[in-house]
């Protein structure tokens, strides 16, 4: 099997030792295998962005527009088959699978806009004779260092704003799901970037993405994962004055008010709860429903639950794939046994099921009887584990919406324009959805949360232009 290399100042590098890529629908399916990189060659990978840094940022919008534009196009025009590699290689369904891949050609496409209107301020002086000038410049080589769940869309939101705006990247994909990483690299080196524009890095974080962090030359870091490794890297960034900006966990609610519609507020939760098998950071893991409602909410729930289908990714018919790993499906399994000896009663699933394949699966969890004390309504799973909270009315439901430390996304189903309205007014989410699933966003607009969820600007849509420029102020004696 050929190895798949790292991308470094234009060239494929190879490396002397690579990892196996493993098929979480079938453990005996081998994806690729890939190359990790030493830290000299991060430290090579880091080099080329910095020399690359002048020639990309004066390089004009319309030459960065058309590689944007090409790369998009390939994606878009090979989404089939990325999206298979993606749910191959981390476990959506094919249809997540392909309709993520589509997400990231148009995501290219819309920096490839982007690109062109990076528009500025003219102002006159309060001195009489000078005119100034504001105007938005690249900000120099950045590392970019991304998760396992959406390993094609989130690189993607990331490395094409930057492109776009005149700076060079590193790129460190999740250690699980090198393939759309790679296939990606792929493309955008054949867009007609010039050499060290672009790099691909693969490895584990600690062992490569930390020395990233700690390198002068890297002037910001656009970080999706964990909020123990945001922490490190808002502490390394930090200390050396170089931008950061991270994207964490959720525990995002989803609440339900008697006047719901039943069936739509059922679909909210199936889809928010348990779609990508619960690995998403908008996720609602947190089902605040109203007491008049409440029997009828979760005895649809639980019968639209049993009737999904969990199965390898790539099967037509499969609505929850695996897990991703072993490490994730423990981590699930142990807060199923945490919710119970806390004392939330564990209506359905939960347990590991087996299919014709060795995989990771496991069927969708539902616990009730809890509050939001309980650790399994406060710390994040990330896995198809979900609770329901009883409340009296909605404002109990808001105050237990927003006791959390997270703040990324947040739900209600209602049919009172009162309520939603109010909901929306006061969550502390940074985004709010009535009547919609928690997850699932668009891609021309701020993507992002408040709290323990997020830090530094937005990312997404017009708004991701903040992060990745920087500001300049400009005085002309005329
Ligand atoms: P997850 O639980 O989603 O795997 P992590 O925060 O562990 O979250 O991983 C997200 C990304 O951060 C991955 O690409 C991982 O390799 C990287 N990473 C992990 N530890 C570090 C670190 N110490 N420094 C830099 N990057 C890291």
């Amino acid at each position: 099997m050929s190895v798949h290399k790292n991308f470094i100042a234009g060239e494929w590098i190879g490396s002397s030792y690579q990892v196996a890529n493993i098929n979480p629908s079938d453990t005996n399916d081998i994806v690729g295998e890939y190359a990790q990189a030493s830290r000299g060659q991060v430290n090579q990978a880091v080099d080329a962005a910095y020399t690359a840094s002048a020639g990309w940022a004066r390089s004009g919008i319309q030459q960065r527009c058309e590689c944007l534009d090409a790369i998009g196009t390939e994606i878009l025009a090979r989404k089939q088959e990325l999206g298979t590699l993606l749910s191959r290689e981390e476990g959506k369904t094919l249809v997540e699978g392909i309709g993520e891949a589509t997400r990231a050609g148009q995501i290219f496409k819309f920096f490839a806009g982007e690109a062109l209107r990076n528009v500025g301020e003219l102002l006159p002086s309060v001195r009489p004779g000078l005119g100034v000038e504001i105007s938005r410049e690249a900000v120099g080589p950045i590392a970019i260092i991304t998760p396992w769940n959406f390993p094609i869309a989130i690189p993607a939101w990331k490395i094409a704003p930057a492109l776009a705006f005149g700076n060079t990247v590193v790129f460190k994909p999740a250690e699980l799901t090198p393939g759309s990483a790679w296939a990606l690299t792929d493309i955008i080196a054949r867009s007609g970037i010039p050499e060290g524009v672009f790099n691909l890095v693969m490895g584990p974080g600690a062992e490569i993405g930390a020395p990233m962090l700690n390198d002068r030359r890297i002037r910001a870091v656009s970080f999706t994962g964990s909020t123990r490794t945001g922490r490190i890297v808002a502490g390394a960034c930090s200390a050396r004055n170089a931008r950061y900006q991270l994207e964490m966990g959720g525990k995002n609610p989803l609440v339900v008010l008697n006047d719901c519609g039943l069936d739509n507020a059922v679909n909210c939760a199936v889809n928010g709860a348990f779609f990508s098998t619960g690995q998403r950071c908008t996720a609602s893991s947190r089902l605040i429903v109203e007491e008049s409602i409440h029997d009828a909410f979760v005895a649809a729930l639980v019968q639209k639950m049993e009737g999904l289908v969990i199965g390898d990714a790539l099967a037509e018919g499969t609505d929850i794939g695996p897990v991703a790993d072993q490490t994730q499906l423990n981590k699930n399994l142990k807060y199923v046994q945490i919710g119970k000896e806390e004392g939330a009663e564990l209506l359905t699933g939960g347990e590991v099921v087996e299919r014709e394949k060795p995989g990771f699966y496991q069927k969708p969890a539902l616990f009730i009887d809890t509050d939001n004390s309980m650790r399994i309504n406060k710390e994040e799973i990330f896995g198809p584990v979900a609770s329901v909270i009883k409340v009296s009315d909605l404002d109990e439901a808001m105050h237990n919406a927003n006791d959390t430390q997270f703040g990324l996304s947040a739900g209600i189903c209602t049919s009172s324009l009162r309520s939603a309205a109010r909901f929306k007014q006061e969550s502390q989410a940074g985004m709010v959805m009535v009547n919609a699933p928690t997850a699932g966003v668009d891609y021309h607009v701020p993507f992002g949360g408040t709290k323990g969820s997020s830090f530094g600007p937005r990312e997404q849509g017009g708004y991701a232009r903040d992060f990745y420029t920087t500001v300049k102020t400009a005085y002309t004696q005329t």
